[in-house]
């Protein structure tokens, strides 16, 4: 059996589904419930954006335009990321890989690792429902905390429940021109690694449709069995 030869091979675990599917959400409550490190590379992208670095400059203006950062960038920071050490507890990928070049890469990180992946799952929404939920998309900027003006809004407005911070900020490319862009981008270069991912028998699927509780629910099953 696989687990004879890697016993200690840690979780590795990614959500497919386009923008505003609600992946970052549902990664941060697997992270809360199965101990995993949630990965964005959007996080990572905008935090070398904020941190002005060389990657950052390179990403800012096709991430302003609703674009795919170039394959030999996303790579080269997911690879780094994934060498940290709290990623031996397992990883949720959300965002990454966008495209088969990058899922190709990440089976030979993960080979080189001694990994493999346990489930890609992917969220399936329409895309009506995508736009309403990034055009009511905000987050905490203490602890990251995801909110929606209708469908997650705050016990008190204005205040995270999580921390209590008050700090709380809209991205700059959840806008309608950008938003569009994104979606492009989704169906043409993402869309296919769902086939990707079912062809080597890995793929799930979850209707993404329903209330966010409902979908952690369902994705939990999925999860549970995937890593168990
Ligand atoms: P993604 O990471 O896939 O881009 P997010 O997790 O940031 O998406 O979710 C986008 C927005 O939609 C957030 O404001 C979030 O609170 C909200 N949201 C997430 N899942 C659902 C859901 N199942 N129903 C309604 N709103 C949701
Ligand atoms: P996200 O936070 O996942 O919505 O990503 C925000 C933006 O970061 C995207 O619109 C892309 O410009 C860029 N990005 C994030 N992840 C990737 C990736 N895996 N490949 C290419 N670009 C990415």
């Amino acid at each position: 059996m696989d687990g004879a030869t890697t016993p200690t091979a840690a979780p590795v675990l990614i959500l497919l589904g386009p923008p505003g599917a609600g992946k970052g959400t549902q990664a941060r409550m697997l992270e809360a419930a199965h101990g995993m490190v949630q990965l964005s590379t959007g996080d990572l992208l905008r935090a070398a954006v904020a941190a002005g670095t060389e990657v950052g400059k390179q990403a800012k203006a096709v991430m302003e335009a609703g674009g795919l950062v170039s394959d030999a960038l996303v790579i080269a920071i997911l690879r780094d990321r994934l060498a940290e050490p709290d990623c031996a507890r397992g990883v949720i990928l959300d965002g990454f890989p966008r495209t088969t070049v990058q899922a190709e890469a990440l089976d030979t990180l993960l080979g080189e690792m001694g990994q493999r992946i346990d489930a890609a799952i992917s969220l399936e929404v329409d895309d009506a429902a995508m736009v309403k939920r990034i055009s009511g998309r905000f987050t905490c900027g203490a602890c990251g905390e995801g909110y929606h003006d209708t469908f997650k809004p705050t016990i008190t407005a204005g205040v995270c429940d999580k921390c209590g911070s008050t700090e709380m900020k809209r991205r700059t490319d959840d806008n309608a021109e950008t938003v569009a862009q994104r979606l492009k981008a989704y169906h043409a270069q993402t869309g296919p690694l769902v086939a990707y991912y079912e062809d080597k028998g890995s793929l799930s699927r979850i209707d993404a449709m329903a209330p966010i509780e409902d979908v952690a629910t369902a994705l939990n099953v999925v999860v549970s069995e995937a890593i168990a």
